[in-house]
């Protein structure tokens, strides 16, 4: 059957083209007999960031099809530019994704000054807290009594919110990441 055989062709083709991928990422062949819609499915579901689709036009024609699971954008490339681009692609997903994962932080984030501004955040839906603290241990305990906020983490990267502890007033050490304790 000419189907068949043009389908081998394509299945072989596909196996070549994953052996040139897995140098450059982890790469896997959906080989299946399955309908391609159904196998795009899978692969969303999966989380798969990057598709690569070969048919017998895409053979004749020299190419692949490449789509992103991120923006649902698809290209053409040349079986030339095939490393090249997939790298590339790939380290724009990784960045897209990071820059989306800060903003959505960020957003969630507030700063506090004083207590009250505290109790206020909390009081709206999953609020991450910044605020500045002096290092004593009763002023953490403190903010925990009065507004239930738990100390999560003291960042790397340090941000001046105010000069003075958010509790007691007294010269602040470090900026502080608060949330609810639950
Ligand atoms: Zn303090």
């Amino acid at each position: 059957m000419p189907i068949a055989s043009h389908k081998e062709g394509v299945l072989d083709h596909a196996y070549e083209l994953k052996d040139r991928l897995t140098r450059i990422a982890r790469a896997d062949i959906d080989a299946s007999d399955k309908q391609p819609g159904w196998k795009f499915n899978e692969c969303e579901m999966q989380g798969i960031p990057l598709r690569v689709e070969v048919g017998p036009k895409d053979m004749e024609k020299g190419q692949v099809m490449l789509a992103r699971r991120d923006t649902g954008e698809k290209q053409a490339v040349t079986l030339k530019a095939l490393e090249q681009t997939i790298t590339a692609t790939l380290e724009d997903i990784q960045r897209t994704m990071y820059q989306k994962a800060k903003e959505r932080l960020q957003e969630k984030t507030s700063h506090a000054h004083t207590i009250e501004d505290i109790e206020q955040f909390l009081s709206q839906e999953n609020r991450l807290i910044k605020a500045m603290w002096c290092g004593d241990e009763a002023c953490e305990n403190d903010i925990k009594e009065k507004t239930g906020a738990a100390s999560r983490c003291i960042p790397f990267e340090q941000e001046a919110v105010s000069d003075t502890c958010v509790c007691c007033g007294k010269p602040a050490s470090d900026m502080v990441f608060w949330a609810k304790a639950y």
